[in-house]
């Protein structure tokens, strides 16, 4: 197939999961003139902290740049898994034992908090919980899963269990990897859904919710915030910056702490359903071992594989990136060569210095920031927990609340000249590793 002839007739460069949830045409309700908390940014940490306040009494606006939903919480990849953050660092230091061992705790109340909020809120949002396979790059990758399973299930009861090359098949239809682990703890879901439910949940707990209201600057008097944005002004007392990989020149202090950077993702054409139940026989969820790692999944009907990564460290579009996924799905599923794809788009991650995301509060703003491409579960949790500590009724310190949120002072938040330096080597330590498998 030439590159051209792999787009489907109806392609579109648009996230797959909007054919569901398209989150454009948001009702324009008028900015009040005051609240007791403004929330910056209507994603998950944005949603999932006015819902909180909501529950603990406390009115809070949510003002958002586009539509509701419009940056990445709608265009992920929807896996889920309880230990999330606790993947390997890849350039700075691992944290600490005990550190570690909060966080663990922390992923997994995330995944546990997850769940029990679609149960209560009554969000259907093809919510499966069939577990993880991640896939071992190279065998010294796969030496090291036996004792990567014993950790995760003593700290965080992830039902982990290390699945050899051999019987690989069992797990993914594929013999790419050098076998793999499976977490049980884990899932995935429609990430649209998944956010239509939360700001369904939000309006009917009175949450307002503004809509393409950029805010364009933050001034205090000591005892509150000015909040000037395109739509009007608004005067709170508590203001949380939620704005993620969206994160931009209003709040300077925190622009230069997260660095933006693109997630691509592609979605195939519905497949014959055998060939799809092949692809993931157990409905699993599919991650690797590689610095850059590849992320896939079948949709929530099962019938389309959806598949991303970034290949690239320098920003193209998604019909550009297309072509470089779909070669690294054939690899791994070279019954997929004559599959076409319907959809390809990209959202923004925020990465950190620490490579962990990060609540707590800054020049007297709050903030819930830094996903590192793993948040539908924790930013729903760290606004939760945000929320809690704004409201004074937090009853244990979250390990994502450190009191410093690393910054670098060759970082300004302006160029990210770095990015293609780090991309490249990172690239180079996978194929050194795969090379020496
Ligand atoms: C392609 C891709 C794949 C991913 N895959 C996964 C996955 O499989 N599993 C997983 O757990 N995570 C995944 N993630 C990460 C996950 O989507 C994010 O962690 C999560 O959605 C972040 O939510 P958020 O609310 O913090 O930010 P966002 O959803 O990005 O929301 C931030 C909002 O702030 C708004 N904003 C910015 N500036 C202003 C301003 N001045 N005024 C008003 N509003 C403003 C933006 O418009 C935006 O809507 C993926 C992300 C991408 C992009």
């Amino acid at each position: 197939m030439t590159q051209a002839d792999f787009f489907d007739s109806d392609y579109r460069e648009l996230p797959y999961w909007w054919e569901a949830y398209e989150p454009i045409g948001a009702e324009l309700t008028e900015l009040p003139a005051e609240a007791p908390v403004a929330i910056i940014g209507a994603g998950y940490a944005g949603l999932a902290t006015a819902l909180e306040l909501s529950r603990l009494n406390i009115k809070a606006v949510v003002i958002e740049a586009q539509d509701p939903g419009y940056g990445a919480s709608t265009r992920s990849g929807g896996l889920v898994g309880g230990t999330a953050s606790i993947k390997k660092n890849l350039i700075s230091p691992q944290p600490g034992p005990d550190r570690a061992v909060r966080m663990m705790s922390d992923a997994r109340d995330g995944l546990a908090m997850l769940e029990q909020l679609m149960e209560e809120e009554q969000i259907t949002c093809g919510w499966h919980k069939s577990g993880r396979f991640t896939g071992a790059w190279s065998r010294r990758d796969y030496d090291r899963m036996s004792g990567d399973a014993e950790q995760l299930n003593r700290l965080c009861g992830a039902n982990a269990h290390v699945v050899p090359r051999c019987r690989q098949r069992e797990e993914i239809g594929s013999d790419f990897y050098h076998g793999g682990l499976v977490t049980g703890e884990a899932g995935h879901l429609h990430p649209a859904l998944y956010f239509k439910g939360l700001l369904e949940a939000c309006i009917r707990r009175g949450v307002t919710i503004c809509a393409r209201a950029a805010v364009t600057s933050l001034t205090t008097n000591g005892a509150g915030w000015l909040v000037k944005t395109v739509r009007g002004n608004l005067r709170a007392r508590d203001v949380v910056v939620a704005t993620n990989g969206y994160t931009g020149d209003v709040t300077p202090q925190f622009k230069r702490r997260v660095v933006p950077l693109r997630a691509y993702i592609i979605a195939t054409q519905t497949l014959p359903e055998d060939l799809a139940h092949s692809l993931s026989p157990k409905n699993r969820s599919f991650a690797d071992t590689k610095r850059v790692v590849t992320f896939f999944r079948m949709s929530s009907d099962k019938r389309r594989l959806i598949f991303g990564s970034r290949v690239k460290w320098r920003d193209i579009t998604p019909t550009q990136m297309a072509p470089l996924l779909y070669r690294l799905m054939i690899e791994r599923y070279p019954q997929l060569a004559d599959t076409k794809i319907t959809h390809a788009w990209t959202g923004n991650v925020a990465l950190t210095l620490d490579e962990q995301p990060h609540i707590g509060k800054q020049d007297g703003l709050h903030y819930a920031l830094g996903c590192n491409g793993s948040g539908v579960a924790m930013m729903t949790y760290l606004g939760t927990q945000l929320a809690r500590k704004i409201a004074g009724s937090a009853n244990y310190a979250c390990a994502f609340d450190t009191g410093s949120f690393p910054a670098h002072p060759l970082y300004r938040g302006r160029t990210r000249w770095f990015l293609p330096v780090i991309g490249n080597y990172l690239r180079f330590r996978d194929w050194l590793d795969r090379v020496r498998a």
